[in-house]
């Protein structure tokens, strides 16, 4: 999967998604990115990149006609998405949808957001990451990056992670347990591992598993059950 970022910062990219599990696939070549930088896309002697917004009001607002020089410099654009408190909120369902394009450009808003004409004229979806504001889209753009990385063939060591975790089946994930199998806490508590876990019973602990999910969705996010 190819990440097209148009950005005021390439210099953030790949940043946090250069560690880890996303950092290795990028090593792997299993994704890769082009970072733009919106103000070599300015025609001015001062590169200008924002004017004040008509209407007037606070802040400043992304140029249409710069943004769009450079969205068109790109020599595959694939899925367009902007970045944006205004957009769906990203969902699983989302990221995977988002993973299957082979080609994916983001791009990433800086003061009050862009010129809403650029939106227009090129079919740009908004896509948000909650119902928050950031002071610009590039961790919003990282967080849509790793969502989808993580999704990839072969990023994952194991692929059944992926097909258990939080969202996947619509529900959250059950509680995990490591060793110790006894362990007490600082304050003397003794915690112990269930011993369902314990016993071996793959049945038997598929069946407590999905039971743990459904309580702690009902409990936590009851809406998820009624969206299934
Ligand atoms: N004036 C905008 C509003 O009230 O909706 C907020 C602009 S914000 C300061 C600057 C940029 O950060 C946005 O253009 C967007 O790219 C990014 N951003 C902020 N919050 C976001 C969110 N929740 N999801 C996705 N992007 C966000």
């Amino acid at each position: 999967m190819h990440f097209n970022l148009l950005t005021l910062f390439p210099e953030m990219f790949p940043g946090p998604l250069g560690h880890s599990i996303s950092g290795r696939a990028l090593a792997d070549g299993k994704w890769s990115f082009s970072a733009t930088h919106i103000r070599d896309h300015a025609h001015d002697k001062h590169k200008t990149v924002d004017d004040t917004p008509f209407g007037g009001g606070a802040g400043m607002v992304m140029r249409a006609d710069v943004i769009e020089n450079a969205l068109l410099s790109l020599p595959n654009r694939g899925r367009v998405i902007y970045m944006s408190p205004r957009g769906r909120v990203l969902t699983q369902k989302m990221a995977e949808e988002l993973a299957a394009t082979p080609t994916l450009t983001i791009l990433c808003g800086r003061y009050e957001g862009v010129d809403q004409r650029v939106l227009d004229a090129h079919a740009i979806e908004e896509v948000s990451i909650g119902d928050y504001v950031l002071s610009g889209g590039e961790p919003a753009a990282m967080i849509v990056m790793d969502a989808c990385i993580r999704l990839l063939a072969g990023v994952m060591g194991n692929d059944e992670t992926v097909n258990e975790e939080s969202f996947s089946n619509g529900l959250l994930e059950y509680p995990h347990y490591t060793r110790p199998a006894e362990w007490v806490d600082a304050n003397g508590v003794q915690r112990n591992v269930p011993d369902v876990l314990r016993g071996g019973n793959h049945a038997e602990i598929a069946k407590w598993r999905l039971k743990q999910s459904e309580e702690l969705t009902q409990l936590r996010r009851p809406d998820l059950l009624k969206k299934t």
